[in-house]
């Protein structure tokens, strides 16, 4: 087992309830080094094309990271992965909290999950052992009632517990995957993924923290970038939150305002970070917010995390329930033309309660305002509300009935992409979506290599895929580390520029992989640049890690979510940016006028896929590419990728092509080179746990094979030190709610 890791992933099969322990080489952890490029790997492996995403046969995995649960900041993200049911593409999200280092405490890498459960359960896994149980007690309640009952029931606050909301029980397009109640894996809808299986929640606890090779080199690293912290260019993310860009974008003309009528909102000054900090976080009213109203991740320095509350009037919210990102901020304010502070901070929390993605959930909702104000629905559409930009009290009742799938919240559960096809009369004009997936508050007339990023990027628009224009010429230092060294000028879209966009994306990417917070590891602002995360990733592992190989890494991603998008005929033609960043100039602000040109567009797209080595046409990745990434298992000439699921069902809304091209006919399923120890063995061989009755028994009592070694696993840090590591903020939630986690 190669150090970092724990060397077990956990397999479930919700169908059946059986469950079994896979322990891959070493090999395996080099290739794809964690989160979002292992969880692929089974996909691909496992899945077939036509699957319904919201069928059995959807595969639904979800990593940690190589660094997680060592003492460095930023390391303890999840990422999940499955077919999309927002998409039909590669669905992909990633979250943090505690979750995830807890899960590697317990014992896990990742967690494998297939079928469908008959009933409602969660999943309990204690230090190695694990096991299904009935959570029927659970289904249709919010996310905070469900971790306080499971607290209750394990009997233990530091269970960490990963679960849906109401929403995605709900089956809501964009649900989310949420944990601590307000922490998301947000995008693509892989929410509803979990409620199409039953799987309310997993909840985990674990005690044995991963060994690492070089401690002495990792601990170095970790009290430089703690020391850092306060003067480093991440601070104001610290005490502000991403709420802190509201005031930059929209100086710079790039606020998405009117469903991306503007890139300026008027009354910005009133959903900005600095007003967040001074009158509606936690301990505001003593001056006591940093204290009280920041929290962070497992160990990071950096607490970037909103604590917000309402304490009365029709916008009352707990706490709990965090605050507003950057993204809500906009999409719930700006987008929709609210100023209302206490309305945002509402539906953050409705979102976070019934667990949906504030990103597609605000958008959709400015898009019906925008079809609303223009006349392309009315009241028989919309169940007699009046839907206007401004209005802040239709905004919550509309995230409300979302959740719920009230009325006509039950179209707009939908996305808004399924719902213009729904409704017609031109309503597709207004759409801010690729993919099908709404797009984030960043826009591609002000930074162009965004345009890019959102027409190829594999599971939609993305806003934490690449590295944004401005710090091309902000960061030539970090950026000559990726091999970067000639910064162009702001609305450039030339062939430098889409080289940036390409080689940023194969550095987020792997970032992704290795599963890191992209606000403490990247290329330009983070805290540690590209050449430390190299320098962790070797410590904790022992590997020789270099730039190049981590550039690798993500680039493998990626062009394993091309191939996954290839099998399902999803190609180049399903990157059209939306007609209003064609068609429609902005309008006032710095950025009055900007518009993005079709053919500029067309000609970098053609450079990117050129760049990328993807077929120019179709898009998908060739034969040569695949198997220059180690991905040769991708690749079968002469056979087609079976067309349909083991469930004989075509998924509604997964586009389809009619012919493939040949390209797309090289892209299927075959045993894949990195061999497993589990794929040596025969399948009877791999289940170490018994299929047992969803009983309500203590898990002291489970049988295992998997059982750790206490003896190999000595903490990397002293207690004491990881303990003073924690925030006060956690300290605080504890003490002000009994029922939650005790840090
Ligand atoms: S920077 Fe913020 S989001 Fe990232 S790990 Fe730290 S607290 Fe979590």
């Amino acid at each position: 087992m190669p150090y970092g890791y724990t060397g077990k992933i956990l397999h479930v099969d919700l169908t059946t309830g059986k469950m079994h322990v896979e322990q891959p080489q070493p090999d395996f952890y080099r290739r794809y080094m964690g989160g979002s490029a292992m969880g692929l790997h089974y996909l691909l492996r496992d899945m077939r094309a036509g699957t319904d995403p919201l069928g059995a046969d959807n595969v639904l995995a979800l990593f940690n990271g190589l660094l997680t649960g060592t003492a460095i900041s930023g390391q303890s993200r999840m990422t999940s992965v499955a077919k999309s049911p927002l998409t039909g593409c590669i669905g992909d999200s990633q979250g943090g909290g505690f979750f995830p280092a807890e899960l590697k405490f317990a014992g896990f890498d990742g967690i494998v999950l297939r079928g469908q459960s008959p009933r409602p359960v969660y999943l309990w896994i204690k230090d190695g052992e694990f096991e299904l149980r009935d959570a029927s007690h659970l289904w249709g309640r919010i996310t905070g009632d469900v971790e306080d009952a499971l607290h209750a029931e394990l009997d233990d606050n530091r269970v960490e517990v990963l679960q849906i909301g109401p929403a995605g029980e709900n089956l809501v397009r964009y649900a989310a995957i949420m944990s601590m109640s307000n922490r998301a894996n947000g995008r693509t809808g892989l929410g509803a993924v979990m409620g199409s299986k039953k799987l309310k929640a997993i909840a985990v606890r674990g005690t044995h923290k991963p060994e690492v090779a070089d401690k002495a080199s990792l601990m170095e690293l970790t009290k430089w970038g703690a020391k850092m912290v306060p003067t480093s260019d991440v601070a104001g993310l610290g005490k502000y939150g991403t709420a802190e860009v509201v005031s930059g974008q929209h100086q710079a003309g790039g606020l998405p305002t009117r469903n991306f009528t503007s890139g300026s909102f008027d009354d910005w000054e009133k959903i900005d970070g600095t007003t967040l900090y001074d009158t509606r976080l936690k301990g505001a009213e003593n001056g006591q917010q940093d204290r009280f109203g920041r929290d962070t991740c497992y160990s990071c320095a950096v607490r970037c995390k909103r604590v917000s509350e309402v304490a009365e009037g029709p916008y009352k919210t707990d706490h709990r329930y965090g605050g507003p990102e950057y993204e809500t901020l906009a999409t719930f304010g700006s987008y929709c033309a609210i100023d209302d502070l206490d309305a945002i901070i509402r539906a953050n929390a409705l979102c976070n309660m019934y667990g949906m993605d504030t990103i597609s959930c605000g958008a959709t909702i400015a898009w019906a305002m925008e079809c609303f104000e223009k006349g392309r629905i009315g009241l028989e559409d919309t169940g007699g509300l009046t839907i206007r930009y401004g209005d802040a009290a239709m905004m919550v009742k509309l995230t409300e009935m979302i959740g719920k799938r009230e009325g006509f919240g039950a179209l707009l559960a939908e996305g808004s992409a399924q719902a213009a096809k729904i409704i017609g009369r031109g309503t597709d004009e207004f759409l801010i979506t690729s993919k099908g997936q709404e797009a984030p508050a960043h826009m591609p007339q002000v930074k162009r290599s965004l345009a890019l990023v959102y027409a190829a990027n594999p599971f939609g628009a993305d806003h934490q895929s690449s590295e944004h224009d401005p710090s091309y010429k902000s960061y030539p230092e970090r950026m000559a580390q990726i091999g970067l060294d000639k910064p162009q000028e702001q609305l450039a879209l030339n062939e430098e520029i889409v080289r940036y966009a390409m080689v940023t994306q194969h550095l987020y990417s792997a970032l992704d992989s290795i599963n890191v917070c992209q606000f403490v590891f990247g290329p330009a602002w983070q805290l540690y640049d590209t050449v430390q995360l190299a320098q962790a990733a070797s410590a904790v592992t022992g590997w020789n890690i270099t730039v190049p190989e981590l550039l690798e890494v993500g680039e493998r991603r990626l062009n394993m979510m091309r191939a996954f998008n290839a099998r399902e005929g999803i190609g180049r033609e399903s990157g059209a940016l939306p007609k209003k960043f064609m068609k429609h100039p902005l309008g006032g602000g710095k950025s009055d006028g900007y518009v993005i040109d079709s053919k500029q567009f067309e000609e970098a797209l053609n450079t990117y896929y050129r760049l990328c080595e993807w077929d120019s046409v179709t898009g998908y990745p060739t034969p040569a590419k695949l198997n220059s990434l180690g991905l040769g298992w991708l690749v079968v000439n002469g056979k087609k990728a079976p067309a349909k699921s083991a469930t004989g069902k075509r998924p509604a809304r997964v586009k389809v092509a009619a012919g493939r091209s040949a390209a797309a006919k090289k892209i299927v399923r075959k045993k894949p080179v990195v061999k497993t120890a589990a794929a040596k063995k025969p399948a009877a061989k791999k289940v170490v746990a018994k299929q047992k009755p969803i009983a309500r028994k203590p898990i002291a009592k489970a049988k295992s094979a998997s059982k750790p070694k206490p003896a190999a696993r000595k903490p990397v840090v002293k207690a004491k030190a990881a303990a003073a590591r924690r925030p006060a903020a956690r300290k605080t939630a504890a003490k002000s709610k009994p029922a939650a986690r005790k840090r």
